[in-house]
């Protein structure tokens, strides 16, 4: 994010403890209970050197942020970015914990990064950075404890390498409940790589019944054409939708008469974006925001849609399956325009859901099918989208406050119910 925007719109972090403190409010949640659950339990900042394919020796700063461990361990995936910080760690942790409540998962929320760019980076030099980042968490990290996945820039590699070096540190074989996202070889789940697409599908479908729209036809725009930019392009498509514009980091596209989003894949893996892809005309990211169409699916980085382009945005619907893909000025303006936005911790749950089947099935060391895992993701999302319906027709309030009351007293309610040990 940039300087100027961090000085002119509230933080993701601001508008987690904002969302927070609404839901603390409708729900009179007792003072100390608030205290509580406004900041994390423990922050992990890590510094260590590596020594780099030149023969220099360079220092990386990790962090590794728990929110709370109310509901069981906590759970939050692992990013690598230059602008990586203990704030936005702190922010995205927070989210995890509501994430996991709403969910119904028997999890807290927990956020990690390390401030390196892997675009610079050799395989050699990740690998080193990972493993030692890995060893300097590990006091901290268990099945029982806190449990890493894969974030931006991180992957089923890495969750290896992770699982190997702490598993080396505790003089075990292998501990596979350590982290989830690994390679399908090392306990990964079937259904894990589109997870994410997959359950904000299934919540998608739920709010449009409700709303009494049809997918066949609709028009859909999604930003972000990652891991779970293209798995909800590819699950629209399949369901009836006309997908008309996708975007990257590197830019959009945009075609009225539709894409076909493994033609655009297959384009992305040649060339490494999405842009000039054939019988296609290219936009701006900002462009692409502001398409007239049905559904705008946000699914790329943070502060997306903000107070500038609020008034601009044309989508009766807003599937956010990125992580704060809104800022809070934006929100009260979609919100004041009548749209209808599906927040993140209940869009994008999807990924964490099946992470906890993998952590499941890792502890019992048997294994479901691809059919077995989605019709469970299935039923969980469902569930988790009817929780939160109901609570914003008897509140009268949007998704994003009824998702937050859901979580908010879920986490508030086991809090209560294990007591305070002073
Ligand atoms: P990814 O790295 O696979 O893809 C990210 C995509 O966003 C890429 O196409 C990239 O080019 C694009 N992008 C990056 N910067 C952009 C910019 N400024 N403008 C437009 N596009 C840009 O990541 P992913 O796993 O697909 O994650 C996407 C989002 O979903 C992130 O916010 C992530 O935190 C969130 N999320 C992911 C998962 C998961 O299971 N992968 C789960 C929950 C939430």
């Amino acid at each position: 994010m940039s300087e100027l925007k961090r000085q002119s719109e509230i933080t993701m972090l601001e508008t987690a403890r904002h969302f927070f403190d609404v839901a603390a409010e409708r729900l009179k949640l007792e003072a100390p209970l608030r205290t509580l659950l406004r900041y994390p339990k423990r922050k992990l900042i890590v510094v260590f050197p590596i020594a780099m394919d030149d023969g220099s020796v360079q220092h990386f700063e990790g962090y590794r942020v728990q929110h709370h461990p109310i509901l069981g361990p906590t759970k939050g995936g692992i990013r690598y970015h230059p602008d990586v910080s203990l704030e936005e760690v702190e922010a995205l942790a927070i989210l995890m914990t509501w994430k996991c409540a709403v969910a119904q998962l028997p999890f807290g929320g927990a956020k990690g990064g390390v401030k390196c760019n892997p675009l610079e980076l050799s395989v050699g030099e990740i690998e080193r950075i990972t493993r030692r980042y890995a060893a300097e968490i590990a006091p901290i990290i268990g099945p029982e404890i806190d449990i890493p996945a894969p974030d931006v820039f991180t992957g089923e590699r890495e969750m290896a390498w992770i699982v190997d070096t702490i598993s080396m540190h505790h003089n075990s074989t292998f501990m596979p409940g350590l982290v989830t996202g690994k390679p399908k070889v090392l306990g990964g789940s079937e259904g894990r790589d589109a997870a994410t697409g997959r359950g904000g599908y299934f919540v998608l479908q739920e709010t449009l019944k409700q709303l009494n729209m049809k997918l066949e036809g609709a028009r859909v725009a999604v930003q972000g054409f990652g891991n779970v930019g293209s798995s909800i392009a590819r699950f629209c498509v399949e369901g009836g939708a006309k997908l008309i514009g996708v975007s990257d980091a590197r830019g959009g596209i945009y075609n009225p008469k539709g894409l076909d989003p493994i033609a655009v894949k297959e384009h992305e893996r040649r060339t490494g974006s999405v842009a000039r892809c054939k019988e296609t005309e290219t936009i701006t990211n900002q462009e692409l925001l502001e398409l007239e169409c049905d559904i705008l699916v946000p699914a790329a980085i943070e502060d997306q849609i903000t107070k500038s382009n609020a008034s601009k945005i044309r989508a009766k619907v807003i599937l956010e399956l990125a992580n704060g893909p809104t800022t809070l000025e934006a929100d009260r303006v979609l919100y004041d325009r009548g749209m209808v936005v599906i927040p993140d911790i209940l869009a994008n749950s999807g990924g964490v859901t099946v992470s906890y089947f993998e952590w499941v099935q890792d502890r019992a060391f048997y294994f479901w099918s691809a059919d077995r895992v989605d019709r469970r993701l299935r039923r969980f999302m469902v569930s988790a989208f009817q929780r939160v319906w109901e609570m914003a027709q008897r509140e009268r309030v949007d998704l994003r406050t009824a998702a937050y009351i859901v979580a908010v007293d879920r986490v508030a309610r086991a809090a209560r119910a294990r007591g305070l040990y002073a």
